[in-house]
């Protein structure tokens, strides 16, 4: 029986691995890929698909396609829990077991639900990405009929993005303007730097949305948000985008994880408890140096994710993955407009936005279906991703 891989996502981390899968079936490996969409969605450009700026098809990855393209096997499913003795993967839901020989990792993160009630109707979290664009159709159907508030939960990159682009995508659009409230802990955008801070402030509010920094969410229940200081707000529509935190898989399985619940990895991307056991991406607790959850690292990631699978079928050694250095950040703020910021270099407005809208399409380019015969020349230093991306 040929030895097999076993990929768990196909997220940013894996792009590569993917797209040379080719290369794994003609040394003679199997190659088994679950995920449960057929697409994987390049998150960066999702508050864009929310606002229009993007369509669906221009910010996704044909995963199920690259891989039966590439002679691997797709499996349309979630991946529950590992069992790393007897190599074996568990689906939820049908309980079937998938063996491996390697296992490599990057089922990413999620938000977390623990401030959700039951009642979630009208509830988007900013992960999935699919999720933004069900939120999309629900705005447009609701501001067609009357005046709704919508609730941003958060004040990290995702939620000021996903405010702005819910701007975007109403103005001139439907008939009646939401009023967008964002709520913003006890003080916006804390911990970052603060001229960024003041600009993506100065475009919110020039947007007409409110930031409310007078406390952190605590429960959101029946269209109410509630805050820790008593107050609570309603709200037709809320996206909670909070903090993301990584897959449970590893936790649940009793592999060793770091604090965050995040598979615990070394510098050489593996498992430190199981040698053939990788991953990348959100998912993982780097042990070094724990790391941002920002998509930069998850690509930075993928030419040794690639090598450490293959020399692991064959034995050969691996390689190690350094974090690399400081990251471009440029925010989408909707209406054509971004803040950019790196080193001492901060600026708001219009080419912010263009160079961030540049990036991320060629990006996306480099890794649809539609360029396969080119991916495999594909070096990282094209990979538009590596370039920027949030703190
Ligand atoms: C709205 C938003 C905008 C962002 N914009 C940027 C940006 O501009 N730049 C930047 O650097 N970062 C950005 N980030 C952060 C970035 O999204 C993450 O760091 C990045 O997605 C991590 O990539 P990943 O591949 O590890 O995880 P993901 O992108 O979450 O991919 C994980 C994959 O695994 C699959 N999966 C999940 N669970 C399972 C399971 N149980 N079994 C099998 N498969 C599973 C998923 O379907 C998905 O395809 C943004 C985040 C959000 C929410």
């Amino acid at each position: 029986m040929k030895k097999q891989l076993l990929l768990i996502g196909g997220g940013h981390a894996h792009m590569v691995t993917l797209t040379k899968l080719h290369t794994f079936i003609d040394k003679g490996f199997g190659v088994t890929v679950i995920q449960p969409s057929e697409y994987h969605y390049y998150s960066g450009m999702g508050p864009g698909m929310l606002g229009g700026t993007y369509k669906p098809d221009d910010i996704r990855f044909a995963t199920r396609r690259i891989v039966e393209a590439r002679g691997g096997r797709f499996i349309l499913g979630k991946a529950y829990s590992i069992d790393p003795l007897k190599q074996l993967v568990c689906l939820e839901g049908s309980g079937e077991e998938i063996p491996y020989d390697v296992l490599s990792c990057n089922a990413g993160s999620h938000v977390p639900r623990d401030i959700l009630g039951e009642q979630t109707a009208n509830v988007f979290t900013s992960k999935p990405i699919e999720e933004l664009l069900a939120a999309r159709e629900k705005i447009l159907a609701l501001c067609a009929q009357r005046t709704v508030a919508i609730g941003v939960v958060g004040s990290g990159p995702s939620s000021i993005e996903i405010a702005g682009n819910i701007h975007q995508l109403c103005r001139g659009h439907v008939a009646y303007m939401p009023n967008i409230q964002l709520f913003g802990g006890r003080s916006f955008m804390s911990g970052k730097p603060e001229r960024v801070r003041r600009l993506a402030r100065k475009i919110l509010e020039r947007k007409g949305i409110e930031i409310i920094e007078s406390g952190y969410v605590q429960k959101i229940e029946n269209e109410n948000i509630f805050l820790e200081n008593g107050a609570s707000y309603q709200a037709d529509i809320i996206f909670p985008a909070v903090g993301v935190r990584p897959s449970q898989i590893f936790a649940r399985s009793g592999l060793p994880v770091g604090p965050d619940g995040g598979l615990r990895v070394n510098e050489f991307l593996q498992s430190t408890g199981y040698t053939n056991v990788f991953g990348g991406g959100d998912c993982i607790y780097f042990e070094s140096e724990p790391l941002d959850k920002v998509g930069v690292y998850a690509v930075r990631q993928n030419p040794v994710l690639y090598q450490n699978l293959l020399n692991s079928l064959e034995g050969g050694p691996l390689e190690k993955f350094s974090p690399g250095g400081k990251y471009l950040l440029i925010y989408n703020l909707g209406d054509g407009e971004g803040v950019l910021s790196k080193w001492s270099i901060t600026f708001s407005g219009k080419v912010a936005f263009f160079i961030k809208d540049q990036i991320d399409r060629k990006f996306i380019r480099t890794f649809q279906e539609t360029r396969l015969s080119t991916l495999a020349r594909v070096s990282l230093v094209d990979i538009a991703f590596a370039k920027q991306a949030f703190p």
